[in-house]
C-alpha cells in the first residue's frame, strides 16, 4: 500500500530525504496519523530545528507499507521538497518571511474572544483570522495562534485588521493538557505562550523562603524549551547576611547561567534584570508572593500589573487570569500569566535530562558505566564530582528527583 506522508524536518535532513538517503528515516520511524496532515508537519519541522540557522522545511514522501504499525518498516518510493509556495497555497502558511515583506508585522499581545489583539508599530489593533488560516492552523492544536505568534497583517482602519500570514515559532512553551474522551485518555500539548525567548526564575531571600529545587526544575525546562533563563533572587533587603544567598546565586554563575539579586522594595538590581530583558520576550515565573509582580511594577511602572496587596486582599483578590504581553520601553516585551507558572515537566526521559545539567556535560573524566544515567552506577563521574565538591548536592538532589518524574 502506498501513502502520502508529509513528513517535517530540516532543510538538511530534508536534502538528505530527498537525495536517498533515508536510512535513519525508515528505521524504526513509525508513520502516525500526526504525520499525515500539514500542520502537524509544519510544528515538526519548526521543532526539530537544533541550532538557530537550521531551516525548517517539510517533505513530501510516497511511502510503500504492508501494515502501518510500530517496529514495521516502511519503503520510501520517492521524496521531495515542498516549495514555500506549495505550503503557502495549502495552509496559508509561510516559512519564508519575504513571501509576505510588505505587510506590516505584528505580535498577538491577547486573546480576545475568536479575534486577536495585535501589536503593531506601537498601536493596537483588533484583528481576525484571514478565513482560509483557521481550519489548517486548528489543527494541530488547540487554539489556531496564541499570545507571542508574529504575524502579518493587513491594516483595515486605525484600530483593526487581518491576519494574513503566521511566522514560524522559535520556541512553543507550554504544558501537555490530558483529555479524557471517553474511556481514552490523550496527551496533547497546548502552547501558552509562543517565542518566549527570556524565563526569569524569582525566589525569595526570604518568605517564601528558598526552594532551589524548583529553580532547577525550571532551569531544564527553559533549556528544554530553547528559552534563555536568569536566577533572580529577590527581596534581599529582607536579610542581614547575605553569604547563603551569595553562595547559592554562586552555585548557577559558576555553571554558567545568568544570575541577578534584586529588591523590588529598594530597588536593587532592577536596572539589571531591565536591561537583561531588553529585546526579549520574557515570562516571570516563581511561587507565588516572591515578588513577581512587584518587581515587574518596579521595571516599568506602566505595566499595569497588579500587586496583590493588602487593600486588594480585603476587597477580593485581583487576578490576572489571561494571558497577555506587555511591551516594554526600550524594546521586548514580558508576559504575565499564570498558565506559566504552572508548568510542568514535558515528558523528559531520564535518558536526555542530563543534558539539561550543564556541568554534568562539563566533567572531563567519562563515568566507567556507558552509558550512564548518573543515578548510582558504580564508577559514575558525576557522583565522583558531587563528592569532590564539584558539583553542588543540591543540583545532583534535584537530577535525581526528576529523573523519578518528580
Ligand atoms: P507575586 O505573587 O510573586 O506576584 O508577589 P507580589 O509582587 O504580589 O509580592 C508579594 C509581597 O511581597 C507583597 O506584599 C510585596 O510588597 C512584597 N515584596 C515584593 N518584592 C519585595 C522586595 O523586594 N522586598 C520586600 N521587602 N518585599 C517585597
Ligand atoms: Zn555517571
Amino acid at each position: 500500500m502506498a501513502k502520502t506522508v508529509y513528513y517535517g524536518t530540516t532543510m538538511e535532513e530534508a536534502q538528505r530525504i530527498a537525495e536517498g538517503d533515508y536510512a535513519t528515516l525508515v528505521d524504526g520511524m513509525i508513520y502516525t496519523q500526526a504525520h499525515l496532515r500539514l500542520m502537524p508537519a509544519i510544528g515538526d519541522a519548526e521543532r526539530c530545528r537544533v541550532k538557530d540557522e537550521d531551516q525548517p522545511a517539510v517533505v513530501h514522501l510516497q511511502i510503500k507499507y504492508k501494515s502501518l504499525s510500530p517496529g514495521n518498516k516502511a519503503k520510501i518510493r520517492s521524496a521531495r521538497l515542498m516549495t514555500d509556495k506549495e505550503i503557502l497555497h495549502l495552509t496559508g502558511y509561510t516559512f519564508n518571511r519575504a513571501g509576505f515583506g510588505d505587510l506590516p508585522s505584528g505580535i498577538v499581545v491577547r486573546l480576545c474572544h475568536r479575534d486577536y489583539m495585535i501589536e503593531c508599530d506601537g498601536r493596537e489593533y483588533r484583528c481576525s483570522l484571514r478565513r482560509k488560516l483557521t481550519p489548517v492552523l486548528r489543527s494541530g492544536s488547540d487554539k489556531p495562534l496564541t499570545v507571542g505568534d508574529r504575524v502579518k497583517l493587513t491594516l483595515v482602519d486605525d484600530h483593526t485588521g487581518v491576519i494574513e500570514t503566521v511566522m514560524g515559532r522559535t520556541t512553543a512553551y507550554g504544558r501537555t493538557r490530558v483529555r479524557t474522551d471517553g474511556p481514552r485518555q490523550t496527551r496533547r500539548p497546548s502552547t501558552v505562550l509562543a517565542n518566549l525567548s527570556g524565563l526569569i526564575i524569582v525566589n525569595a531571600a526570604l518568605q517564601p523562603p528558598l526552594k532551589p529545587a524548583m529553580i532547577d526544575k525550571f532551569l531544564v525546562i527553559a533549556a528544554f524549551n530553547g528559552i534563555c533563563p536568569i536566577v533572580c533572587l529577590n527581596k534581599i533587603d529582607l536579610v542581614e547576611d547575605q553569604q547563603p544567598l551569595l553562595d547559592l546565586i554562586g552555585i548557577y554563575r559558576d555553571i554558567g547561567y545568568d544570575t541577578v539579586m534584586t529588591s523590588a522594595e529598594t530597588g536593587e538590581g532592577i536596572d539589571e534584570l531591565r536591561a537583561w530583558m531588553q529585546h526579549k520576550t520574557s515570562g516571570l515565573v516563581g511561587t507565588s508572593g516572591v515578588g513577581k509582580s512587584s518587581l515587574l511594577n518596579a521595571i516599568q511602572t506602566d505595566l499595569r500589573i497588579a500587586t496583590k496587596g493588602v487593600n486588594e486582599r480585603k476587597g477580593g483578590r485581583h487576578t490576572t487570569s489571561a494571558t497577555q504581553l506587555y511591551p516594554l520601553e526600550g524594546g521586548g516585551y514580558v508576559a504575565d500569566t499564570p498558565g506559566i507558572r504552572t508548568l510542568q515537566f514535558m515528558n523528559i526521559e531520564p535518558q536526555v535530562l542530563r543534558q539539561y545539567f550543564p556541568e554534568m556535560q562539563q566533567l572531563k573524566e567519562p563515568c566507567h558505566t556507558q552509558p550512564c544515567y548518573h543515578t548510582g552506577e558504580p564508577g559514575c563521574a558525576v557522583k565522583k564530582a558531587v563528592e569532590d565538591g564539584i558539583m553542588a548536592p543540591s543540583r545532583y538532589e534535584s537530577y535525581l528527583r526528576f529523573c523519578g518524574g518528580r
